[in-house]
């Protein structure tokens, strides 16, 4: 433990970033309960959906044979409903589903109706509450809060150079690492 070195400015500034992701997630988490927003795209006979609600995230791929559906393919759409909505999926099951990890899968036939074709539907989805990122995004910055007390303890004790850190109980006139006159290194 030394002064504020390369690796500790890296520490900051993933803590920093991890921090600010962490904020967006609580608003995302905070709007989630007022609104649905929902992303949805087609591409090439696949639907995909990503869904966040009441605190939780549901991404969502939906394969129709033949693709029918609102959207064209290419398309895509985001929509927001202001709506009690509830978590995007069924939290039943196992600890993981009670917890909110839901993954599903279904495949099943429709029609034909009215003339249409036959419709095979197959999908699967995936569904993760939002305060596992969260806990994730705040695992740098408790890192790097508890390296620099450390540090801080490190510089709080006797005979440490108050610039980088070096043991001087055994330096006379300047601090051997960084030439910090001893008197300056320790008064402060
Ligand atoms: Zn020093």
């Amino acid at each position: 433990m030394t002064g504020i070195d390369g690796k500790q400015w890296g520490i900051r500034i993933v803590a920093s970033v991890c921090l600010l992701l962490a904020f967006a997630v609580v608003v995302v988490i905070g709007r989630g309960f007022m609104v649905k927003d929902q992303f949805a795209l087609t591409k090439a006979g696949s639907a995909y959906g990503v869904a966040i609600s009441k605190g939780g995230i549901c991404c969502t791929r939906t394969i129709l044979t033949p693709l029918y559906g609102t959207l064209a393919e290419g398309q895509w759409e985001f929509t927001h409903t202001v709506y009690a909505a509830g978590y995007p999926a069924e939290r039943t099951g196992g600890i993981l589903a009670r917890l909110g990890f839901v993954f599903a899968q279904s495949q099943k036939t429709s029609g034909p109706s009215s003339g249409g074709p036959a419709v095979l539907i197959s999908a699967m989805g995936f569904a993760c509450p939002l305060w596992f990122p969260l806990v994730l995004l705040l695992i740098s910055p408790a890192i790097a809060i508890r390296s620099e007390l450390k540090r801080r303890r490190h510089l709080a004790q006797p005979d440490v150079c108050r610039k980088c850190g070096y043991d001087l109980r055994a330096s006379t006139n300047r601090c051997p690492e960084c030439g910090t006159p001893i008197s300056a290194a320790i008064d402060w």
